[in-house]
């Protein structure tokens, strides 16, 4: 599925969201095309890294579901470029995020 097209197929409310630059790659795995948002974190990601964030109690939702306007107020005011700013300030400059496979193995080790 092109990006576009989850743009074009995602929930009203969500399309101006979704078409910031910023937020056309998963924030954690940097995927293409990333389905689901988390309204507590403010953040775009793909299917499997919304499937970690349920597993550590925040779970996302797709963006083809009906949003509240509350739950919007933090996708629109973070994103994902200001996540990245907030969550990976120590991260040298041009490191490259794991692939979401690896994203699994880390966050399971971390839990259990
Ligand atoms: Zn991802």
């Amino acid at each position: 599925m092109s990006y576009g097209s989850v743009v074009s197929s995602a929930a009203p409310a969500l399309r101006e969201i979704l078409g910031r630059e910023e937020n056309c790659e998963c924030a954690d795995c940097t995927s293409r095309s990333p389905t689901y948002a988390s309204p507590t974190l403010g953040v775009v990601v793909c299917e499997q890294c919304a499937g970690i964030h349920a597993m550590q109690g925040m779970p996302c939702r797709s963006v083809q579901e009906h949003w509240p306007e509350e739950d919007l107020t933090a996708l629109r005011a973070v994103g994902n470029l200001n996540a990245q700013c907030y969550w990976e300030y120590a991260v040298p400059f041009g490191e490259e995020k794991p692939e979401v496979s690896l994203v699994c193995v880390v966050n399971v080790l971390s839990t259990t």
